[in-house]
């Protein structure tokens, strides 16, 4: 449009675009609504501003008008390039030999709230990137799963978590995150138990934990993985438990022997007494089938002493532990924790 010379300008006839294309269409008696969103930029006459420069200007502005919801119109602003280029620089470092080499992990006991012992220490991923420095996994696992890495990275991963594993004192397990890549592939299981067995690390060492939206992508596949780690002994825990799209369904499903509660959920259980109500209710749904619990994100005292009182089997978080390298577990076997907690519902049974 060679008049619309200002954002101002340009944003008013996007609007008149959407309204003309929300006007209800009638069709067979029925009437359809539709919705748009609308992107634009402002180019100038610049030698810069090719035509595809524009193209790609304007879709950076459409998917900011979509995150607005439907019937946005945004123009483009700078800004909105540096999610994009962050992206391209992490999908070309993914992508470049020999990555894997920048990758590490560190540990985080999982802590046994009845007793303060370290039930297993859960890997995380890092990376340090010569470049962009200490990428988190948040950041850099969805991108190397839609890429199609992710099974390479997490192999050197397991490797590495593995090794250190095996001089653990034998009660400490180990927890790993699967991918939903790797828990849908057909014959995962039987790789990692081969590669357990390689690695001389017995099968009830390692505990798996897998994510409902892993479980979304391919249910059948990842029941059989599931079950085939299962029955050599790898135990099975749900991770982020009440983040998203909880399903209960799942738990009559599969059979698991952990569940861990969202950090989301338990912080939310010192904000209000529904927050409370609803943590202990999940704790008692968990009780009821038999599963422990394990309440992340544990950061301070008073959660601790709250999920203690209602009862949490286990607990994770910066309070009790943080993440850090092999080395720095060190000896620890046994966290200490707050004194004088009576859990919840036990207090006849004391
Ligand atoms: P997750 O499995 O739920 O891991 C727990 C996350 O919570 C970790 O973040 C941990 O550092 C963080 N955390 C622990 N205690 C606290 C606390 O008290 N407060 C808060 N705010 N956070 C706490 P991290 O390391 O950034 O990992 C994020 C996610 O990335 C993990 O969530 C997991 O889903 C995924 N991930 C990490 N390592 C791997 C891996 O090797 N393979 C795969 N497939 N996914 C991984
Ligand atoms: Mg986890
Ligand atoms: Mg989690």
């Amino acid at each position: 449009m060679t008049d619309a010379s200002n954002a101002v300008s340009a944003r008013s006839i996007g609007a008149r675009i959407l309204a003309a294309v929300n006007r209800p269409v009638t069709i067979a008696d029925r009437a359809f609504e539709v919705s748009a969103s609308c992107g634009m930029t402002i180019g100038s006459r610049t030698p810069d501003m090719t035509p595809s420069r524009i193209m790609a200007d304007a879709d950076l502005a459409l998917y900011q008008a979509k995150e607005e919801g439907s019937n946005s119109v945004a123009i483009f602003e700078p800004r909105m390039e540096a999610p994009r280029r962050r992206r391209l620089q992490i999908e070309r470092a993914l992508r470049a030999p020999q990555m894997e080499d920048a990758l590490h992990v560190v540990f985080q006991p999982i802590v046994d709230l009845a007793s303060g012992r370290i039930l297993a220490h859960e890997a995380l991923a890092r990376w340090t990137d010569p470049d962009m420095g200490e990428v988190m996994p948040s950041e850099f696992i969805p991108i190397a799963e839609q890429l199609n890495l992710i099974q390479r990275l997490n192999d050197r991963l397991m490797d590495i978590a593995i090794a250190e594993a095996r001089s653990w004192p034998s009660e400490i397990r180990l927890a790993f995150n699967l991918s939903a890549l790797q828990l849908c592939e057909r014959g995962f299981a039987a790789t990692l138990l081969h590669k357990l067995r390689r690695a001389g690390l017995a099968t009830n060492r390692l505990q798996v934990e897998v994510t409902e939206t892993a479980l979304l992508a391919d249910f059948d596949r990842a029941r059989q993985n599931i079950h085939g780690l299962h029955e050599a002994g790898v135990l099975i825990v749900l991770d982020d438990f009440g983040a998203g799209y909880a399903s209960i369904g799942y738990l009559r499903e599969l059979k698991f022997d952990q569940i861990k509660l969202d950090g989301a959920l338990v912080t939310a259980a010192q904000d209000s007494s529904d927050g409370k109500r609803l943590l202990q209710a999940v704790i008692g749904l968990c009780d009821l089938l038999g599963v422990a619990s394990v309440a992340e994100h544990i950061e301070s005292e008073e959660l601790l002493r709250l999920v203690m009182s209602l009862g949490c089997t286990a607990g994770q978080g910066f309070w009790l532990h943080r993440p850090v390298p092999a080395h720095r577990l060190g000896a620890i076997e046994q966290v200490s924790l707050v004194s004088n907690v009576v859990p919840f519902g036990r207090h006849a049974a004391a």
